[in-house]
């Protein structure tokens, strides 16, 4: 039977077609929110999530709202308040990564990547703010990574947009400390969704590997637990963040990364 614990509240979740955001939003669902998802995918498969997240009992809003665009970011929010009434807790999920040596860095791939992944966070956290305030409860929770932490090569616009998250989500929580809204930042390791495989499609051309040496002696080499995280077990953060024990948890960076910046 679905905890109900999240019952009234309304969660919007950016970029929850796919991987992550995805189980974020089925784990809000399962827990009795309301959800407003986002994100790109083929029509057909988004409408079976839709209905597969509604048939879990509470009410679904899909808006396809392009997080590279500051005026649709904040639209996902107006959007939410306009449909659904409120907006409690507003996950920053949206991501895109592109591996490539600064050098040749196409200019137009880190203007991308700033603005889905650091950018559309500012936008939607400015327009979910006044609620949050007016209704005496909020949650911000932004997914970054453990590249919000460390860095790697070849990934200059992915790293300097998670350090930059971090440094955003830090500002909006000393901003908000004396209201009941809180801004916390999640650093997972890696997750294998497709995301992460399209990385390991890519890596095992370039270094002449197996999927599953990329895998190895690659992708799972910074992890000493060199076991993937689950989308479930940061869903699971999401909801600890999201519900009573946190409220006193803000400003944070919670990894969940296998020990990765435990080095
Ligand atoms: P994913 O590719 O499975 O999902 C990304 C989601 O973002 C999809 O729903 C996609 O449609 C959406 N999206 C992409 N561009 C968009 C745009 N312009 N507007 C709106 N939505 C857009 O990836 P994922 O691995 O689930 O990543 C989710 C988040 O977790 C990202 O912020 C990513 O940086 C972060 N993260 C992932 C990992 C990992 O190992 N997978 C590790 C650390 C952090």
């Amino acid at each position: 039977m679905a905890d109900a614990s999240f019952k009234g509240k309304v969660a919007a979740v950016t970029g929850s077609t796919s991987g992550i955001g995805l189980a974020i939003a089925e784990e809000f669902a399962k827990a009795g929110a309301d959800i407003a998802i986002n994100g790109f995918g083929d029509p057909a498969a988004i409408d079976a999530e839709i209905a597969r997240l509604r048939a879990l009992g509470g009410r679904v809003e899909y808006f396809g709202s392009d997080m590279s665009k500051g005026d649709q970011a904040e639209d996902f929010v107006r959007q939410t308040l306009a449909k659904l009434g409120r907006c409690d807790i507003l996950v920053n999920n949206a991501g895109v990564q592109h591996v490539e040596p600064i050098e040749t860095f196409p200019a137009e791939q880190w203007d991308k990547i700033i603005a889905i992944n650091l950018t559309a966070a500012f936008h939607t956290i400015k327009a979910a703010i006044p609620g949050m305030k007016a209704n005496g409860f909020g949650r911000i929770i932004n997914i970054a990574s453990a590249h919000g932490l460390r860095a790697s090569p070849f990934k200059s616009a992915y790293v300097a947009a998670k350090h930059g998250l971090l440094g955003l989500t830090k500002t909006a929580a000393l901003e908000l400390a004396e209201t009941p809204v809180t801004a916390n930042s999640i650093c997972p390791g890696f997750v294998k969704t497709p995301l992460v495989e399209g990385q390991i499609a890519d890596q095992a051309k370039a270094n002449n590997m197996s999927a599953d040496e990329v895998v190895q002696k690659i992708i799972l080499a910074s992890q000493p637990t060199h076991r993937f995280v689950e989308t479930s077990e940061i869903a699971g953060t999401v909801l600890f963040l999201a519900g009573p024990f946190a409220a006193n948890i803000t400003g944070a960076a919670i990894s969940v990364d296998g020990g990765w910046t435990a080095r």
